[in-house]
């Protein structure tokens, strides 16, 4: 494995079995994730994004959800050989989570001290006075006014935009390798979304932190990333750096996605592009392109098998027959 990888998950698959079929919610997803990078994952609701991420920390709720295949290597060793222990030793000290609600990884009950000092004693072994003295060093360096008297509030003594930056705090103060943030400025309006991403951008950076980034808005992750994953149904059907996929998308999936991006230097009359028709059911899904009954460019092919995986450069892959069959 190169030295500079820090996860590569191969082959994931993730179903959940349901009165009305078997989900495929992730099926046969591969990708790297390099030190310090921060890879974006988009895609729809329901491509499966957040189940890949949660998969990788071992969260599936089982029943009715099972890991049916592949592996997550963390350094070459997989995660999903590990006993129970060993993964929540991993949890918040390797690998740590931000959702897109901060209420619910936040107890309410308890003092933000409480919480963090718990937190960074369980993981770093440091005496309760070095905890919080850490503790308020993150909230320092999120932004958090006052952290010394700040650390001592309850949750709901905090705007939404102030608790999500105390979990980015609270995510980040085990100094763990990975960050995984699912849709973490989804619930925050617009202004305090760009400091979020900003202090996520910035820290993480200046940590040395990987971070996978999941959302639905591109927007997102054309500020903070440097490589970008397309989900759709389940897979990934394009993957490119992020100049890339922004200047030249291929797969037609992610141009109708950028396409459906108002912009502010190309003003645009009428009304803004949007993808016809749904994301498919994802139960029994058949085997060919699930994106053909949306697809302008459909192929015969399309309809009855699923478009292998193409690389298009040193560092490109698109799902799509248009570049099997010449575009
Ligand atoms: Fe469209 Fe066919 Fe490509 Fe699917 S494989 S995106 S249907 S052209």
């Amino acid at each position: 494995m190169n030295s500079d990888v820090i996860l590569k998950v191969e082959n994931l698959k993730t179903y959940f079995n349901t009165d009305d079929g078997i989900v495929k919610a992730v099926d046969g997803v591969s990708f790297e994730l390099h030190k310090g990078e921060t890879l974006g994952i988009v895609g729809e609701s329901g491509c499966g994004k957040s189940v890949s991420n949660l998969s990788v920390m071992k969260l599936i709720p089982s029943p009715p959800g099972k890991i049916m295949a592949g592996k997550a290597l963390l350094y070459g060793e997989n995660i999903f050989d590990m006993t129970s222990d060993e993964v929540r030793r991993l949890r918040g000290n390797r690998i740590s989570m931000i959702f897109q609600d901060p209420m619910t990884s936040l107890n309410p009950f308890l003092r933000i001290s409480t919480q963090m000092v718990e937190t960074i004693r369980l993981h770093q072994g440091m005496d309760r006075k070095d905890a919080k003295k850490k503790a308020v060093e993150m909230l320092q360096l999120v932004g958090i006014p006052n952290p010394g008297k700040r650390v001592v509030d309850y949750p709901h003594q905090f705007s939404g935009g102030m608790r999500q930056r105390v979990m980015i705090a609270m995510a980040l103060s085990c100094n763990p390798e990975i960050l995984i943030a699912d849709e973490p400025t989804s619930a925050l309006d617009v202004t305090i979304q760009a400091q979020i991403l900003e202090i996520i951008k910035e820290l993480t950076r200046k940590l040395g932190t990987a971070v996978i980034m999941i959302t639905h808005d591109l927007g997102v992750v054309a500020g903070i990333c440097d490589k970008i994953n397309v989900m759709y149904a389940g897979k990934i059907v394009e993957e490119a750096p992020v100049d890339d996929l922004f200047h030249d998308p291929q797969h037609p999936y992610t141009r109708g996605l950028i396409k459906s991006v108002p912009r502010l230097d190309k003003p645009h009359k009428g009304r803004l592009f949007s993808i016809e028709g749904q994301p498919p059911n994802v139960i029994d899904l058949p085997d060919c392109c699930p994106f053909h009954p949306r697809c302008k460019q459909a192929l015969d092919i399309c309809r009855k098998k699923y478009p292998p995986e193409t690389a298009i450069g040193e560092k490109r892959c698109v799902s799509c027959w248009l570049f099997k069959e010449g575009k």
